[in-house]
């Protein structure tokens, strides 16, 4: 952590906030409340300077003409580049995931990513509209992933970044895998908000963002009852 309190950036509010993203820095900043850890969150629209000493930096979703812009705008600023640099947390969503990759489709165009991560996104046959769940790459430790997406892209991943799960339900990057992930960088395309159905994906990040080898647990029934429902309205949806 860079400073005494933990500092949340919530990036381009204006732009990217679909589908509830803006749930995962309440979410954030709450379970690192909980835990005793001051926490200020800050919001940076796309006509503001990005501050480049956040600990953690959150991407959400987006239509196609915003998410354009958005990448525009975090390339031509350099704060997330520089922030990165100095060993700061990423986490983006959908729109804010794709635009972390070398390129993207918005309208038909190919646009330029932030090159943040060894990924590139086109276009599929088909938009991906539903649940989307999957087993989370066993290095990270963490309960099988549930979401939600609504996207026209598909990503392909190279070699320098790993997939964030194996796809049990739904579309994710090809059917196959979802998301992305290298060093403390990650990128998914489950929105619903994401860190409100994936508690301890939310606690992963903080304890990228603190160093911390564990955290404290937290009482997570009402986030334990969402996602049991969840994983049975798939299976009965299965069935
Ligand atoms: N515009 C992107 C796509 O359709 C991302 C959509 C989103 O963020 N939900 O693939």
């Amino acid at each position: 952590m860079s400073s005494e309190s933990l500092r949340i950036v919530w990036i381009y509010p204006d732009l990217l906030s679909t589908y509830g993203d803006r749930g995962n820095a309440l979410i954030l900043a709450r379970r690192a409340r909980q835990r005793g850890m001051p926490v200020e969150v800050v919001e940076v629209r796309s006509d503001q300077k990005l501050p480049s000493t956040a600990d953690i930096y959150l991407v959400g979703g987006g239509e196609d003409g915003p998410q354009a812009l958005g990448a525009q705008r975090l390339i031509a600023d350099g704060g997330l580049h520089r922030a990165v640099a100095q060993g700061s947390v990423v986490f983006g969503v959908c729109a804010g995931y794709q635009l972390l990759g070398t390129s993207f489709f918005a309208k038909g165009v190919q646009c330029r990513g932030l090159e943040m991560l060894d990924l590139q996104s086109d276009r599929g046959e088909s938009r991906a509209v539903g649940e989307l769940a999957g087993e989370i790459d066993p290095r990270l430790g963490l309960p099988p992933l549930t979401g939600f997406e609504n996207h026209g892209g598909r990503t392909h991943l190279g070699p320098e970044v790993s997939p964030l799960a194996r796809i049990t339900t739904g579309i994710g990057n090809d059917g196959t895998t979802e998301g992305a992930w290298r060093g403390k960088l990650l990128g998914t395309y489950s929105h619903g908000p994401a860190l409100a159905r994936n508690p301890a994906l939310a606690d992963l990040l903080l304890r990228w963002a603190t160093g911390a080898h564990q955290l404290p647990p937290l009482d997570d029934t009402w986030s334990d009852r969402l996602r049991n429902e969840r994983r049975s309205a798939v299976a009965a949806a299965r069935a």
